[in-house]
Protein backbone atom coordinates (compact mmCIF):
# COMPACT_ATOMS: atom_id res chain seq x y z
CA UNK A 1 0.00 0.00 0.00
CA UNK A 2 1.37 3.48 -0.82
CA UNK A 3 0.73 6.50 1.41
CA UNK A 4 0.14 10.46 0.36
CA UNK A 5 0.63 13.45 2.28
CA UNK A 6 -2.77 15.83 2.47
CA UNK A 7 -0.64 18.80 1.15
CA UNK A 8 0.10 16.82 -2.24
CA UNK A 9 4.01 17.84 -2.65
CA UNK A 10 5.82 15.35 -0.65
CA UNK A 11 6.76 11.67 -1.87
CA UNK A 12 4.61 8.64 -1.79
CA UNK A 13 5.76 6.25 0.83
CA UNK A 14 5.85 2.70 1.60
CA UNK A 15 4.22 1.35 4.55
CA UNK A 16 7.76 0.37 5.93
CA UNK A 17 8.82 3.97 5.25
CA UNK A 18 5.66 5.49 6.34
CA UNK A 19 6.53 3.81 9.81
CA UNK A 20 9.61 5.27 9.71
CA UNK A 21 8.64 9.09 8.69
CA UNK A 22 7.23 11.81 10.63
CA UNK A 23 5.65 15.02 9.30
CA UNK A 24 5.78 14.70 5.42
CA UNK A 25 8.52 17.09 3.99
CA UNK A 26 5.54 19.27 2.95
CA UNK A 27 4.41 19.82 6.23
CA UNK A 28 1.15 17.45 5.88
CA UNK A 29 0.24 13.97 7.12
CA UNK A 30 0.52 10.75 5.43
CA UNK A 31 -3.08 9.22 4.20
CA UNK A 32 -3.76 5.83 2.86
CA UNK A 33 -3.74 6.13 -1.12
CA UNK A 34 -6.84 4.13 -1.00
CA UNK A 35 -8.36 3.13 2.45
CA UNK A 36 -9.25 -1.13 2.27
CA UNK A 37 -12.89 -2.18 2.98
CA UNK A 38 -15.13 -4.98 3.74
CA UNK A 39 -17.97 -6.25 3.10
CA UNK A 40 -20.66 -7.29 5.31
CA UNK A 41 -20.19 -10.31 4.96
CA UNK A 42 -17.00 -10.20 5.36
CA UNK A 43 -16.86 -8.35 9.01
CA UNK A 44 -19.78 -11.02 9.82
CA UNK A 45 -17.31 -13.71 9.57
CA UNK A 46 -15.14 -12.12 12.36
CA UNK A 47 -18.00 -12.62 14.99
CA UNK A 48 -16.08 -14.58 17.60
CA UNK A 49 -12.53 -13.77 17.08
CA UNK A 50 -10.30 -12.24 19.97
CA UNK A 51 -8.74 -9.32 19.77
CA UNK A 52 -5.64 -10.54 18.33
CA UNK A 53 -7.02 -11.79 15.52
CA UNK A 54 -9.69 -9.58 14.71
CA UNK A 55 -6.31 -6.75 14.82
CA UNK A 56 -4.84 -9.00 12.21
CA UNK A 57 -8.22 -8.73 9.86
CA UNK A 58 -7.97 -4.90 10.13
CA UNK A 59 -4.60 -3.98 9.79
CA UNK A 60 -2.78 -6.34 7.30
CA UNK A 61 -4.77 -4.37 4.34
CA UNK A 62 -2.58 -2.18 4.87
CA UNK A 63 0.62 -3.49 4.82
CA UNK A 64 0.08 -4.96 1.71
CA UNK A 65 2.87 -8.18 1.88
CA UNK A 66 5.40 -5.81 3.28
CA UNK A 67 5.37 -7.87 6.13
CA UNK A 68 4.66 -11.48 6.00
CA UNK A 69 1.60 -12.55 7.42
CA UNK A 70 3.72 -14.01 9.86
CA UNK A 71 5.86 -11.90 11.03
CA UNK A 72 2.35 -9.22 11.55
CA UNK A 73 0.59 -12.13 13.96
CA UNK A 74 3.84 -12.22 15.93
CA UNK A 75 3.85 -8.61 16.24
CA UNK A 76 0.07 -7.79 17.07
CA UNK A 77 0.47 -10.92 19.55
CA UNK A 78 3.67 -9.52 21.57
CA UNK A 79 1.98 -6.29 21.55
CA UNK A 80 -1.04 -6.90 23.55
CA UNK A 81 0.43 -9.39 25.87
CA UNK A 82 0.93 -6.87 28.50
CA UNK A 83 -2.57 -6.04 28.39
CA UNK A 84 -4.03 -7.39 32.21
CA UNK A 85 -7.72 -8.30 30.94
CA UNK A 86 -7.82 -10.95 28.45
CA UNK A 87 -10.89 -9.53 26.22
CA UNK A 88 -7.93 -6.66 25.79
CA UNK A 89 -10.70 -4.01 25.36
CA UNK A 90 -13.92 -5.03 27.52
CA UNK A 91 -17.07 -3.35 27.54
CA UNK A 92 -18.74 -2.69 30.54
CA UNK A 93 -22.78 -1.61 30.73
CA UNK A 94 -23.24 1.90 31.95
CA UNK A 95 -26.95 2.77 30.91
CA UNK A 96 -29.36 1.54 29.02
CA UNK A 97 -28.04 0.91 25.62
CA UNK A 98 -25.03 3.04 26.74
CA UNK A 99 -21.40 1.22 27.15
CA UNK A 100 -17.81 1.37 27.95
CA UNK A 101 -15.47 0.60 25.90
CA UNK A 102 -12.28 0.03 28.71
CA UNK A 103 -9.63 1.00 26.89
CA UNK A 104 -7.25 1.42 30.06
CA UNK A 105 -6.12 -2.47 30.71
CA UNK A 106 -2.20 -1.56 28.67
CA UNK A 107 0.65 -1.34 31.30
CA UNK A 108 0.19 2.83 31.05
CA UNK A 109 -3.26 2.54 32.18
CA UNK A 110 -4.57 5.05 28.65
CA UNK A 111 -5.67 3.95 25.56
CA UNK A 112 -2.19 4.97 24.34
CA UNK A 113 -1.04 1.37 25.16
CA UNK A 114 -3.00 -0.08 21.81
CA UNK A 115 -0.89 2.16 19.39
CA UNK A 116 2.51 2.63 21.08
CA UNK A 117 3.07 -1.31 22.20
CA UNK A 118 2.13 -1.70 18.36
CA UNK A 119 3.94 0.60 17.39
CA UNK A 120 7.19 -0.51 19.68
CA UNK A 121 6.94 -4.04 18.52
CA UNK A 122 6.72 -3.40 14.81
CA UNK A 123 9.62 -0.47 14.88
CA UNK A 124 11.68 -3.13 16.51
CA UNK A 125 11.23 -5.76 13.58
CA UNK A 126 11.50 -3.07 10.62
CA UNK A 127 14.46 -1.69 12.24
CA UNK A 128 16.25 -5.44 12.65
CA UNK A 129 14.98 -6.14 8.89
CA UNK A 130 17.01 -3.06 7.69
CA UNK A 131 19.48 -3.34 10.57
CA UNK A 132 18.93 0.35 11.22
CA UNK A 133 18.99 2.05 14.73
CA UNK A 134 16.87 5.50 15.68
CA UNK A 135 16.54 7.91 17.95
CA UNK A 136 12.74 8.48 18.87
CA UNK A 137 12.12 11.52 20.19
CA UNK A 138 8.90 12.92 21.60
CA UNK A 139 7.38 15.61 24.26
CA UNK A 140 4.56 14.43 26.47
CA UNK A 141 2.20 16.38 28.88
CA UNK A 142 0.70 13.21 30.48
CA UNK A 143 0.25 10.08 29.00
CA UNK A 144 1.66 10.04 25.52
CA UNK A 145 5.72 9.88 27.39
CA UNK A 146 4.87 6.76 29.63
CA UNK A 147 2.98 4.87 26.40
CA UNK A 148 5.70 5.45 24.43
CA UNK A 149 8.52 4.30 26.62
CA UNK A 150 6.37 1.06 27.83
CA UNK A 151 6.53 0.80 23.70
CA UNK A 152 10.08 1.04 23.21
CA UNK A 153 11.88 0.30 26.36
CA UNK A 154 12.95 -3.27 25.31
CA UNK A 155 13.69 -2.17 21.00
CA UNK A 156 17.15 -2.89 20.42
CA UNK A 157 17.09 -0.73 17.99
CA UNK A 158 15.95 2.51 19.89
CA UNK A 159 16.66 4.94 21.84
CA UNK A 160 13.88 7.12 23.67
CA UNK A 161 14.49 10.35 25.13
CA UNK A 162 11.49 12.40 26.63
CA UNK A 163 10.86 15.71 27.23
CA UNK A 164 8.36 16.57 29.82
CA UNK A 165 7.63 20.11 31.17
CA UNK A 166 9.84 19.99 35.15
CA UNK A 167 6.95 19.86 37.85
CA UNK A 168 4.33 20.01 35.83
CA UNK A 169 3.16 16.71 34.95
CA UNK A 170 1.40 14.74 37.83
CA UNK A 171 3.11 12.81 39.71
CA UNK A 172 1.18 9.57 38.32
CA UNK A 173 2.34 10.42 35.46
CA UNK A 174 6.15 11.38 36.04
CA UNK A 175 6.50 8.11 37.68
CA UNK A 176 5.62 6.06 35.11
CA UNK A 177 8.12 7.14 32.66
CA UNK A 178 10.74 7.87 35.52
CA UNK A 179 10.48 4.32 36.84
CA UNK A 180 11.19 2.63 33.88
CA UNK A 181 14.99 1.34 34.19
CA UNK A 182 15.89 0.28 30.77
CA UNK A 183 19.44 1.49 29.71
CA UNK A 184 17.93 2.72 25.90
CA UNK A 185 14.88 5.27 28.30
CA UNK A 186 16.11 8.71 29.09
CA UNK A 187 13.54 11.03 30.76
CA UNK A 188 14.40 14.68 30.49
CA UNK A 189 12.54 16.98 32.91
CA UNK A 190 12.97 20.41 31.16
CA UNK A 191 12.84 23.88 32.66
CA UNK A 192 10.15 25.43 30.55
CA UNK A 193 6.40 23.91 29.89
CA UNK A 194 5.08 21.97 27.37
CA UNK A 195 4.85 24.31 24.63
CA UNK A 196 8.75 24.87 25.06
CA UNK A 197 9.12 21.27 24.91
CA UNK A 198 7.27 20.84 21.97
CA UNK A 199 9.12 23.69 20.47
CA UNK A 200 12.21 22.01 20.98
CA UNK A 201 11.21 18.28 19.60
CA UNK A 202 10.05 20.44 16.22
CA UNK A 203 12.79 22.00 16.07
CA UNK A 204 15.29 18.80 16.23
CA UNK A 205 13.13 17.03 13.72
CA UNK A 206 13.64 19.78 11.11
CA UNK A 207 17.39 20.01 11.18
CA UNK A 208 18.57 16.48 12.65
CA UNK A 209 22.38 17.17 11.61
CA UNK A 210 23.26 16.83 16.04
CA UNK A 211 22.64 13.28 14.85
CA UNK A 212 25.48 11.10 13.97
CA UNK A 213 25.58 9.28 10.09
CA UNK A 214 23.14 7.39 9.87
CA UNK A 215 20.79 7.80 12.50
CA UNK A 216 17.19 9.79 12.18
CA UNK A 217 14.61 10.91 14.76
CA UNK A 218 11.39 8.77 14.40
CA UNK A 219 7.95 10.34 15.98
CA UNK A 220 5.74 8.51 18.26
CA UNK A 221 2.95 11.18 18.30
CA UNK A 222 -0.04 10.55 16.26
CA UNK A 223 0.89 12.32 13.58
CA UNK A 224 2.62 8.42 13.13
CA UNK A 225 0.37 6.63 10.47
CA UNK A 226 0.65 3.04 12.55
CA UNK A 227 -1.27 4.84 15.87
CA UNK A 228 -4.16 5.84 13.90
CA UNK A 229 -4.12 2.15 12.27
CA UNK A 230 -4.14 0.31 15.36
CA UNK A 231 -6.44 2.27 17.36
CA UNK A 232 -9.58 1.22 14.24
CA UNK A 233 -9.58 -2.10 15.33
CA UNK A 234 -11.34 -1.45 18.74
CA UNK A 235 -13.88 0.22 16.77
CA UNK A 236 -14.45 -3.42 15.04
CA UNK A 237 -14.13 -5.40 18.15
CA UNK A 238 -16.68 -3.31 20.20
CA UNK A 239 -19.28 -3.16 17.38
CA UNK A 240 -18.85 -7.06 16.31
CA UNK A 241 -19.60 -7.51 20.86
CA UNK A 242 -22.74 -5.87 20.36
CA UNK A 243 -24.52 -7.27 17.03
CA UNK A 244 -22.18 -5.39 14.27
CA UNK A 245 -22.51 -5.32 11.38
CA UNK A 246 -26.43 -6.44 11.41
CA UNK A 247 -26.86 -3.17 13.47
CA UNK A 248 -25.30 0.19 13.42
CA UNK A 249 -23.30 1.01 16.84
CA UNK A 250 -22.65 5.05 17.53
CA UNK A 251 -19.24 5.95 19.42
CA UNK A 252 -18.13 8.99 22.10
CA UNK A 253 -14.81 9.96 21.85
CA UNK A 254 -12.84 12.17 24.26
CA UNK A 255 -10.98 14.16 21.64
CA UNK A 256 -7.86 15.99 21.78
CA UNK A 257 -5.56 15.79 18.59
CA UNK A 258 -8.56 13.87 17.00
CA UNK A 259 -6.38 10.71 16.08
CA UNK A 260 -8.84 8.28 18.34
CA UNK A 261 -11.78 9.46 16.85
CA UNK A 262 -10.27 9.66 13.37
CA UNK A 263 -9.54 6.33 13.71
CA UNK A 264 -13.26 5.51 14.21
CA UNK A 265 -14.05 7.61 10.66
CA UNK A 266 -11.39 5.25 9.40
CA UNK A 267 -13.66 2.32 10.87
CA UNK A 268 -17.04 3.64 9.38
CA UNK A 269 -14.84 4.40 5.85
CA UNK A 270 -13.90 0.73 5.51
CA UNK A 271 -17.63 -0.40 6.13
CA UNK A 272 -18.32 -0.83 9.87
CA UNK A 273 -21.61 0.62 10.38
CA UNK A 274 -21.55 3.55 12.13
CA UNK A 275 -24.16 5.68 13.14
CA UNK A 276 -22.77 8.56 14.80
CA UNK A 277 -19.24 9.37 15.82
CA UNK A 278 -19.46 12.02 18.66
CA UNK A 279 -16.50 14.26 19.37
CA UNK A 280 -16.33 14.96 23.37
CA UNK A 281 -13.90 18.19 24.34
CA UNK A 282 -13.02 19.87 27.12
CA UNK A 283 -13.05 23.93 27.55
CA UNK A 284 -10.16 23.60 24.66
CA UNK A 285 -13.32 23.31 22.10
CA UNK A 286 -11.66 23.91 18.99
CA UNK A 287 -13.08 20.91 17.28
CA UNK A 288 -16.43 21.54 19.05
CA UNK A 289 -16.69 24.98 17.66
CA UNK A 290 -15.62 24.33 14.39
CA UNK A 291 -18.38 21.28 13.92
CA UNK A 292 -21.42 23.34 15.74
CA UNK A 293 -20.04 27.00 14.60
CA UNK A 294 -17.89 26.45 11.68
CA UNK A 295 -15.25 28.09 14.10
CA UNK A 296 -12.07 26.74 13.70
CA UNK A 297 -9.82 29.07 15.54
CA UNK A 298 -6.95 28.93 18.41
CA UNK A 299 -7.53 30.29 21.60
CA UNK A 300 -5.45 30.27 24.71
CA UNK A 301 -5.28 26.92 26.40
CA UNK A 302 -7.30 26.35 29.59
CA UNK A 303 -5.19 24.12 31.92
CA UNK A 304 -8.44 21.28 32.63
CA UNK A 305 -9.23 18.41 34.76
CA UNK A 306 -8.88 16.58 31.72
CA UNK A 307 -5.08 17.40 30.90
CA UNK A 308 -4.30 14.64 28.05
CA UNK A 309 -6.61 16.78 26.11
CA UNK A 310 -5.74 20.08 26.52
CA UNK A 311 -4.38 21.29 22.90
CA UNK A 312 -5.12 24.32 21.31
CA UNK A 313 -5.27 22.83 17.52
CA UNK A 314 -5.83 18.88 16.86
CA UNK A 315 -3.09 18.47 14.41
CA UNK A 316 -5.06 15.18 12.84
CA UNK A 317 -8.05 17.09 11.96
CA UNK A 318 -6.21 17.49 8.93
CA UNK A 319 -6.55 14.52 7.88
CA UNK A 320 -10.38 14.43 8.00
CA UNK A 321 -9.92 18.13 6.24
CA UNK A 322 -8.06 15.99 3.16
CA UNK A 323 -11.49 13.52 2.62
CA UNK A 324 -13.78 16.95 3.17
CA UNK A 325 -12.05 18.27 0.71
CA UNK A 326 -12.17 15.87 -2.20
CA UNK A 327 -8.65 14.72 -1.19
CA UNK A 328 -7.17 17.91 -2.89
CA UNK A 329 -4.03 18.53 -1.45
CA UNK A 330 -3.72 21.92 -3.05
CA UNK A 331 -6.90 22.49 -0.73
CA UNK A 332 -5.24 21.47 2.19
CA UNK A 333 -2.15 23.93 1.72
CA UNK A 334 -4.61 26.67 1.30
CA UNK A 335 -6.88 25.65 4.17
CA UNK A 336 -3.43 25.69 6.63
CA UNK A 337 -2.04 28.93 5.26
CA UNK A 338 -5.09 30.68 6.03
CA UNK A 339 -5.07 29.03 9.43
CA UNK A 340 -1.39 30.18 10.18
CA UNK A 341 -3.51 33.78 10.98
CA UNK A 342 -4.87 31.48 13.57
CA UNK A 343 -8.62 30.96 11.91
CA UNK A 344 -10.46 28.99 9.16
CA UNK A 345 -13.64 28.61 7.47
CA UNK A 346 -15.10 25.52 6.06
CA UNK A 347 -17.15 25.88 3.13
CA UNK A 348 -20.35 25.20 3.36
CA UNK A 349 -20.21 21.57 1.72
CA UNK A 350 -17.40 20.77 3.70
CA UNK A 351 -19.11 21.40 6.96
CA UNK A 352 -22.34 19.65 5.81
CA UNK A 353 -19.90 16.39 4.62
CA UNK A 354 -18.64 16.86 8.45
CA UNK A 355 -21.87 17.00 9.80
CA UNK A 356 -23.29 13.99 8.47
CA UNK A 357 -20.93 11.54 10.18
CA UNK A 358 -19.64 13.72 13.64
CA UNK A 359 -21.30 15.48 16.50
CA UNK A 360 -20.20 17.59 18.71
CA UNK A 361 -20.11 18.58 22.79
CA UNK A 362 -18.52 20.27 25.43
CA UNK A 363 -17.94 20.01 28.74
CA UNK A 364 -16.31 22.28 31.41
CA UNK A 365 -14.60 20.66 34.75
CA UNK A 366 -17.43 21.57 37.17
CA UNK A 367 -19.56 19.51 35.07
CA UNK A 368 -17.51 16.69 34.63
CA UNK A 369 -17.10 16.28 38.19
CA UNK A 370 -20.44 15.94 38.65
CA UNK A 371 -20.74 13.44 35.69
CA UNK A 372 -18.53 11.24 37.66
CA UNK A 373 -20.47 11.72 41.00
CA UNK A 374 -23.55 11.19 39.34
CA UNK A 375 -22.54 7.84 37.58
CA UNK A 376 -21.07 6.13 40.66
CA UNK A 377 -24.40 7.01 42.10
CA UNK A 378 -26.45 5.46 39.25
CA UNK A 379 -24.39 2.79 38.37
CA UNK A 380 -21.41 1.94 40.81
CA UNK A 381 -18.80 2.96 37.82
CA UNK A 382 -15.97 5.44 38.47
CA UNK A 383 -15.06 6.91 35.33
CA UNK A 384 -11.65 9.32 34.88
CA UNK A 385 -12.43 12.85 33.76
CA UNK A 386 -11.25 12.33 30.21
CA UNK A 387 -14.14 9.05 29.78
CA UNK A 388 -16.69 11.36 31.37
CA UNK A 389 -16.55 13.87 28.80
CA UNK A 390 -17.09 11.29 26.89
CA UNK A 391 -19.99 9.83 28.77
CA UNK A 392 -21.72 13.32 29.07
CA UNK A 393 -21.25 13.82 25.35
CA UNK A 394 -22.97 10.41 24.55
CA UNK A 395 -25.64 11.44 26.96
CA UNK A 396 -26.42 14.91 25.17
CA UNK A 397 -26.16 14.21 21.81
CA UNK A 398 -27.20 10.89 21.00
CA UNK A 399 -29.86 10.79 18.25
CA UNK A 400 -31.32 7.21 18.54
CA UNK A 401 -31.74 5.51 21.96
CA UNK A 402 -32.33 2.31 20.40
CA UNK A 403 -28.92 2.39 18.52
CA UNK A 404 -26.32 0.90 21.09
CA UNK A 405 -23.79 4.02 22.30
CA UNK A 406 -20.46 2.95 23.34
CA UNK A 407 -18.21 5.44 25.23
CA UNK A 408 -14.46 5.12 24.60
CA UNK A 409 -12.88 4.98 28.29
CA UNK A 410 -9.59 6.36 27.63
CA UNK A 411 -7.52 6.32 31.12
CA UNK A 412 -8.35 4.63 34.07
CA UNK A 413 -9.67 6.39 36.91
CA UNK A 414 -6.62 5.62 38.75
CA UNK A 415 -4.35 7.81 36.75
CA UNK A 416 -6.23 11.05 37.97
CA UNK A 417 -7.22 10.91 41.65
CA UNK A 418 -7.29 14.66 41.72
CA UNK A 419 -10.41 14.87 40.36
CA UNK A 420 -11.95 12.20 41.65
CA UNK A 421 -10.41 13.71 45.04
CA UNK A 422 -12.46 16.72 43.85
CA UNK A 423 -15.75 14.86 43.31
CA UNK A 424 -15.88 12.88 46.75
CA UNK A 425 -15.82 16.77 48.47
CA UNK A 426 -18.09 18.18 45.97
CA UNK A 427 -20.45 15.32 45.98
CA UNK A 428 -20.25 12.95 49.29
CA UNK A 429 -23.90 11.39 48.90
CA UNK A 430 -22.07 9.71 45.53
CA UNK A 431 -20.19 8.28 47.35
CA UNK A 432 -16.41 7.98 45.64
CA UNK A 433 -13.67 6.09 46.83
CA UNK A 434 -10.15 6.68 45.71
CA UNK A 435 -9.47 4.07 42.91
CA UNK A 436 -6.83 1.83 43.36
CA UNK A 437 -3.63 1.85 41.08
CA UNK A 438 -4.10 -1.94 39.13
CA UNK A 439 -2.02 -4.71 40.75
CA UNK A 440 0.99 -4.54 38.43
CA UNK A 441 1.58 -0.64 39.48
CA UNK A 442 1.09 -1.20 43.19
CA UNK A 443 3.86 -0.25 43.90
CA UNK A 444 4.61 2.87 41.69
CA UNK A 445 5.22 5.29 44.37
CA UNK A 446 7.95 3.31 46.06
CA UNK A 447 9.93 2.56 42.17
CA UNK A 448 13.42 4.18 42.00
CA UNK A 449 13.27 7.38 39.70
CA UNK A 450 15.36 7.90 37.21
CA UNK A 451 15.41 11.43 34.94
CA UNK A 452 17.90 14.81 33.86
CA UNK A 453 16.65 17.59 34.51
CA UNK A 454 17.98 20.23 31.66
CA UNK A 455 17.45 23.87 31.00
CA UNK A 456 15.58 25.30 28.35
CA UNK A 457 18.35 25.11 25.56
CA UNK A 458 18.27 23.12 22.42
CA UNK A 459 22.17 22.59 22.09
CA UNK A 460 22.32 21.09 25.89
CA UNK A 461 19.29 18.53 25.15
CA UNK A 462 21.07 17.58 21.93
CA UNK A 463 24.39 16.86 23.42
CA UNK A 464 22.84 15.24 25.88
CA UNK A 465 21.18 13.17 23.24
CA UNK A 466 24.46 12.41 21.20
CA UNK A 467 25.88 11.42 24.21
CA UNK A 468 23.82 8.91 25.90
CA UNK A 469 23.42 6.92 22.07
C1 LIG B 1 -4.43 11.24 24.49
C2 LIG B 1 -5.68 11.15 25.30
C3 LIG B 1 -6.92 11.61 24.82
C4 LIG B 1 -7.05 12.31 23.47
O1 LIG B 1 -6.83 11.46 22.40
P1 LIG B 1 -6.62 12.05 20.91
O2 LIG B 1 -6.27 10.88 20.07
O3 LIG B 1 -5.49 13.03 21.04
O4 LIG B 1 -7.88 12.71 20.54
C5 LIG B 1 -8.04 11.43 25.61
N1 LIG B 1 -7.96 10.86 26.82
C6 LIG B 1 -6.80 10.39 27.32
C7 LIG B 1 -6.79 9.79 28.67
C8 LIG B 1 -5.61 10.51 26.58
O5 LIG B 1 -4.45 10.07 27.09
Amino acid sequence: MKFISTRGDAPVLSFEEVVLAGLASDGGLYVPQTLPTFSQDEIASWAGLNYQQLAFKVIHPFIDGEISDQDLIAIIDKSYQSFSHDAIAPLIQTGHNEWVLELFCGPTLAFKDFALQFLGHLLDFILAKRQQKVVVMGATSGDTGSAAIEGCKRCENIDIFILHPHNRVSEVQRRQMTTVMADNVFNIALEGNFDDCQNMVKASFLDQSFLPDGRQLVAVNSINWARIMAQIVYYFYASLALGGPHRSISFSVPTGNFGDIFAGYLAKQMGLPIEQLIIATNANDILHRCISDNDHSKKAMHQSLSPSMDIMVSSNFERLLFDLHGRRGSEIQRLMSEFESGHMSLSDEALASAREVFSSFRLDDDATLKLIADTHANSGYLLDPHTAIGVAAARAERSRKDVPIVCLATAHPAKFPEAVDRAAKLFPDARLGQPALPLHIVDLFEREERMTVLPDDISEVQSFITANI
